[in-house]
Parts: structure tokens; sequence; C-alpha cells
């Protein structure tokens, strides 16, 4: 089958085309808007839609002409429909719908979070699940079982702040620019991770809250003592911290030698090493995505939309329609 893969659940403008017959990504392309947001410290919504629409006709065509395919070639198409930010998932969605009516070819809705997960598969051939999936990003700190079946069971959350956002934030306040998450990375290299030691929040509990950490982090900056480079490095080490505390929970309970980590944080260099080595050590392998399928992308969805149509799963998670869904339940 030849797939199309629709994504613009944020600031991503994003399609690319797999061909199921070679399990391979025939042509692809991104479009970050965050050049258009960096002003205003985030993302701004009405602008991320806006800029969707005017970008998904040219992207459309450049990744028919990149695949060296006719439009007609086309079997099936994937497209985003949550989580995201409604009016951007809505224009993905009308744009896919649109193209299936006039193609006469169906359509599917792919969860944002299953495609971040399952884009690991396609550059790990090895990898099937079952698999614990850790999915990391600016607005989800979410971990799930996923079975034979790619069923997907949801086994922890934040009940707060998501990392992402969390990094956003420190870095905010540290005056860095927007996106946060690789200024913190840049500067924690410099810094000594042992200086500071931030809290463990809901210790005894498989749940995570970052919010504590955030407010912890943000007083110790006004302290005005310690160097941004020491708070950095402290900081992302008790994220890491955070992480592997939970997980040990969890890992408590669910017997899994695989551990899959995605989502626009898990391109963190530092939390890569650190985690692949924590787990090494329990006989659990870690597998992330490449960097470039860490960010939002059309390759996870396209993917996901031929996994889930040719295992005649039409829900994701639990999803009933190609209308979109702005939370994730
Ligand atoms: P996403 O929500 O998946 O699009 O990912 C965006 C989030 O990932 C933002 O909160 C970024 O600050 C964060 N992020 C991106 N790169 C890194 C990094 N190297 N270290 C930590 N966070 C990052
Ligand atoms: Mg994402």
């Amino acid at each position: 089958m030849i797939v199309l893969g629709i994504e613009t659940s944020c600031d991503e403008t994003s399609m690319a085309i797999y061909d199921s017959n070679t399990n391979s990504i025939l042509s692809s392309k991104i479009s970050s808007q965050v050049e258009l947001h960096k002003r205003f410290g985030g993302v701004v919504p009405e602008i991320a839609s806006r800029n969707h629409l005017i970008k998904l006709e040219e992207i459309f065509n450049e990744v028919v002409n990149d695949a060296k395919i006719d439009i007609e070639d086309i079997d099936l198409i994937g497209v985003t429909n949550a989580p995201g930010l409604i009016g951007s998932l809505f224009v993905g969605v009308s744009f896919a719908k649109g193209l299936s009516y006039s193609l006469k070819k169906p359509l599917i809705g792919v969860n944002h979070l299953a495609a971040h997960t399952l884009s690991t598969e396609l550059e790990h051939l090895e990898l099937s699940p079952p698999y614990i999936s850790l999915i990391i990003s600016g607005g989800h700190t979410h971990v799930y079982y996923v079975d034979k079946a790619y069923n997907f069971n949801l086994l922890s959350y934040t009940i707060d702040d998501a990392v992402g956002e969390c990094f956003d934030k420190v870095a905010k306040k540290l005056g860095l620019p927007y996106p946060g998450g690789p200024e913190i990375e840049k500067m924690a290299k410099n810094g000594d991770e042992n200086r500071l030691v931030f809290p463990i929040a809901l210790k005894n509990d498989k749940l995570f809250s970052f919010s504590g950490i955030k407010t912890a982090v943000i007083n110790t900056i006004d302290e005005n003592k310690y160097t941004a480079a020491d708070i950095c490095a402290s900081f992302q080490k008790s994220i890491l911290k955070n992480l592997t505390h939970k997980f040990d929970i969890i890992l408590k309970e669910y017997k899994v030698n695989k551990l899959v980590v995605t989502g626009g944080v898990s391109a963190n260099g530092y939390l890569r090493d650190k985690l692949t080595k924590y787990y090494q050590k329990k006989g659990i392998n870690v597998y992330f995505p490449s960097k470039r399928l860490s960010t939002d992308n059309g390759d996870m969805i396209a993917y996901t939309a031929y996994k889930f149509f040719s295992k005649k799963i039409f829900m994701g998670l639990r999803e009933t329609a190609y209308d979109v869904r702005p939370n994730i339940d």
C-alpha cells in the first residue's frame, strides 16, 4: 500500500508517503512554525491553524512529486485527529477528508501519541510490542503498556505540567529563547548536575507531577545564588530521576524488556544516554526514534495508519470517528 500521512496537531505541518511493500518512507516534509511563534514565547493556536491552511497544499504537492507517484497511487490516507490544538487538528482533518472524498480512498484517524510510539518501529525493524511506551513532549507525559495487538493501556500520566512544558517554563525564567528544551540541554553541558537537588513529587505513586520541580527551580533562580549552567544541569538530572523513579515503580508491576521513549523531549541527548545506561543494567533495551522523528512528523502518521488499517484497528486509542478530539480522553 502507498499511504499518505498528514500531521497538523500543533505547530508543525508535515506529510509523508509510506510504501508498505518496501517498509520505507518515499518522501517526507516537515514545515516548522517555530520562528512564527518564537516572539510570543509559545504556540499561538490561531496562528498555528492559519499557517497549516497556507502550507498544506504546497506540502502535499511536494511529497507526491518527491515520492515519484501519481495522486491516484495513494491507497490510504492517515491523519492525526487527536490529541492536539483543536483548530490545527481541524485544518488537517478537513484537508484529509476532502482528499479521501475526491480520490475515493479510505481515511483513518490516527492518535498522535500512538504514532509517536510506533515511529520507533520504522527505524528499529526488530522492535514489536509488547513494550512500555513513554511519551515526553510539550503537552504530554504519558506511559502506556502496548500489547501484541497494539492495544494502548494507560499506566501513568502527569497530573499537572508535561515534562516539555517544565523545560520551556524554566528556560523562559532564565531568559532563554523558545523552545527552551534544547537551550537547557546546551547550557547544562557546562554545569554541575550535583550542585542542587530538586524534589520527586508523589514518591510512592506512579503518577507524575512536575509543577513542584518547576516552582522549586524558579525559586532557586530568584535567589540569584547559582549559575544558570548549574541550575540547568541539576534540573535536567532531577527530571531524569523523576522518570526513572516512576518507571521503577511501573516495572515492578509490568515485566517487560523493551522501553520506547518518544516525543520532543526524547531528543535530549543527556536523557537518552542516561536512560539507556540505567535500563541496560536492568536488562531492558531502550528505543528512541532518530532526532528527526522525535518531533511531530507525517512519517509516523503514515506508518501508524498502515499498521492500524492492516490490523483492522480503526480506533487508535479508542478513537471512534475521524472528527477531531483535542483531549486524549
Ligand atoms: P513536541 O511537543 O513533541 O512537539 O515537542 C516539543 C517539546 O520538546 C518542547 O517542550 C521542547 O522544549 C521539548 N524539547 C525539544 N528538544 C528538547 C531537548 N533537547 N531537551 C529537552 N526538551 C526538548
Ligand atoms: Mg508531538
